[in-house]
């Protein structure tokens, strides 16, 4: 088959034939289509912002704005090495090639959101990752190069220290694993980012524990909460949180993942809690934060916004040069 792909362990038995889950790989596409709407906010994707992935229709793919990413079904081979998808709405297995026939795309389109909506109340149970796998990837070389970059700029005594507070781990082809680990120290997911030298992210990532698995994520650095008696800081980045555990000692610095990663699942361990919401320099992500404050207080969270963009427009911002920058981005400066 066209993509590089490794069979999972996950079986699936239907009648007499075997069906494998197979790993699916997905790799941006570099170039992005400015001439499709978005599936998932349904607007015309001229500005660039939904990226599809190699080989997928681009139905498929990652939304810069709405922040939603809209993933192909899960595949799986039989004992002759066919593929096939699981039709939710025929109850069936059916060819995968199918998938590429437009009007089985319509219909896997409405049963993607279909099959989202059952999942918010049929979630899978809980399943934790070992903690043996975090320590291994904490130790393992080489070292990533968010790592080294921040070496390079604050010194090697605090980023030992902070690679400690936030077990950053490395993988073998180079990749940051951002590890969520829970409250009651219990690794839930991960996500895993790649940097270039200069401590810029790419647009690669991996995430290699899935939600249909019972792997969801939490914030990151939620155990801080129960570890530190501290004031409880919100950013938007992962990295941005350690950046400023560095720089600003006296708090807890807690990420929540991506410009609509403040879920009230994950916001809900934050009950009885004041806390400072620092969102990135875009009006989107201030309007996400603000309207996100009152079902916060139904929550009983007492959140308030640090707004570092001061109100400013999209176009104020690019101008002064501060657009999608972080809190990050102006500790580098000073
Ligand atoms: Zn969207």
């Amino acid at each position: 088959m066209i993509f590089f792909r490794r069979v999972a362990s996950c079986r699936l038995f239907n009648y007499r034939k075997m069906y494998k889950k197979i790993e699916q790989h997905l790799i941006f596409n570099k170039k992005r289509n400015s001439k499709i709407v978005t599936p998932c906010c349904r607007k015309s994707n001229k500005d660039q912002k939904f990226v599809t992935y190699q080989n997928y229709p681009e139905i498929y793919g990652y939304c810069h704005s709405c922040g939603k990413a809209s993933l192909p079904p899960s595949i799986y081979e039989d004992d002759f090495g066919n593929e096939f998808y699981w039709d939710v709405n025929n109850k069936k297995f059916e060819n995968v090639l199918q998938l590429y026939d437009k009007s089985v795309l319509q219909q896997v389109k409405r049963s993607v959101i279909h099959t989202d909506n059952c999942n918010t109340n049929n979630k899978k149970p809980v399943i934790h990752v070992d903690f043996q796998v975090v320590s291994i990837s904490v130790t393992s070389s080489p070292e990533n190069n968010l790592l080294l970059y921040l070496r390079s700029q604050y010194g090697n005594e605090k980023i030992d220290q902070v690679q400690k507070m936030y077990y950053i781990g490395n993988t073998n082809d180079g990749g940051t694993v951002f590890w969520n680990i829970n409250k009651d120290l219990k690794v839930q997911k991960a996500k895993i980012c790649y940097y270039k030298k200069n401590g810029k992210r790419t647009s690669k990532f991996k995430v290699p524990y899935k939600n249909e698995d019972g792997h969801y994520s939490c914030l990151y650095g939620e155990y801080l909460l129960n570890k530190y008696d501290k004031p409880t800081v919100l950013v938007q980045s992962e990295k941005t949180a350690k950046v400023c555990a560095i720089n600003f000692t006296d708090y807890n610095w807690l990420s929540f993942g991506g410009i609509n990663g403040m879920t009230n699942d994950k916001m809900k361990v934050l009950s009885g809690k004041t806390i400072l919401i620092v969102p990135d320099l875009s009006e989107n992500a201030r309007n996400i934060a603000e309207k996100k404050i009152d079902e916060l207080s139904s929550l009983n969270i007492d959140a308030s916004i640090w707004d570092l963009s001061k109100g400013m427009n999209d176009d104020e911002l690019k101008e002064k040069g501060y657009y999608n920058c972080d809190l990050e981005d102006f500790l580098r400066d000073l």
